[in-house]
């Protein structure tokens, strides 16, 4: 049995401040499975020269603005350029939807009381929340950030019998190590070299991580600060702005 492709292209790879080169973090798995949306994700998507309906399944891990303000443009585009008809499903923390009707009603009143040619799913997550949309298996975790912004999660995936996790916005802690178990990829958030942060990591807490997971895992940094480098880290490496990295081996059996 030939495995199906592990496909991550990153729309970016910056933390909130949006460092030089390296837009606000936010990436797309086997082109159909969206993790967060930066208010830069439209002009990414479109020098991927993706279609905006390929996406499936847009999680979002928090509502903080570089992981959450892209999703009006992202509503614009589907309703008005690309008359998206395939149903969308957002998995993301309770509240998201009311939340992003406010949102909407100040920077594009109207926009959510047209009828769309499309229907969106909103799936609420929490901890240990678990669901399947189209053959990709999520499970959500609670991850220790912001609280003021809502839940903040991160999410473990499994499609084909490939298994990756997103830690997204977090500082370290047993929740990362949870997401991290058994899977291929790890995509985690480093905020920073060397600050420390009580709602994020850096990169001795990345090493710390390394040392403790499974060898085999791959760990893909994203949320970088513009001073983060990998520093001979194994098995591990950087995201770049609409990097593609393909993993077209299984790194490990997710399930043995
Ligand atoms: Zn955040």
């Amino acid at each position: 049995v030939t495995a199906s492709p592990l496909t991550f292209n990153f729309l970016g790879s910056g933390n909130a401040f949006c460092p030089p080169g390296r837009w606000w973090n936010g990436f797309l798995v086997n082109d159909r499975w969206l993790f967060d949306a930066p208010p830069s994700v439209l002009g990414q998507l479109n020098n991927l020269r993706m279609d905006t309906s390929d996406v499936e399944v847009l999680f979002i891990s928090h509502r903080h603005a570089d992981h959450f303000l892209g999703l009006p443009f992202l509503l614009m585009d589907w309703a008005y350029r690309s008359a998206r008809t395939r149903d969308l499903t957002i998995v993301c923390p309770p509240d998201t939807k009311e939340r992003l009707q406010e949102v909407m009603d100040i920077v594009l009143p109207g926009l959510l009381k047209r009828e769309m040619p499309f229907k969106t799913h909103w799936k609420y997550a929490r901890q240990g929340s678990e669901g399947e949309v189209n053959g990709l298996r999520y499970q959500a975790f609670e991850m220790q950030h912001v609280p003021a912004v809502g839940l903040c999660l991160g999410f473990r995936l499994e499609a084909g019998g490939r298994a990756f996790a997103y830690t997204g916005d977090t500082a370290l802690c047993d929740s990362v190590f949870a997401l991290a178990e058994g899977v291929e990829v790890l995509v985690s958030e480093c905020a920073s070299q060397a600050d420390e942060m009580a709602i994020h990591m850096n990169m001795a807490n990345i090493r710390e991580l390394r040392e403790r997971i499974d060898e085999r895992t791959h760990i893909l940094l994203t949320h970088l600060s513009e001073d983060v480098v990998a520093d001979g880290l194994p098995n591990a490496s950087l995201a770049y702005d609409l990097g593609v990295f393909r993993f077209d081996e299984h790194l490990l059996n997710p399930r043995g």
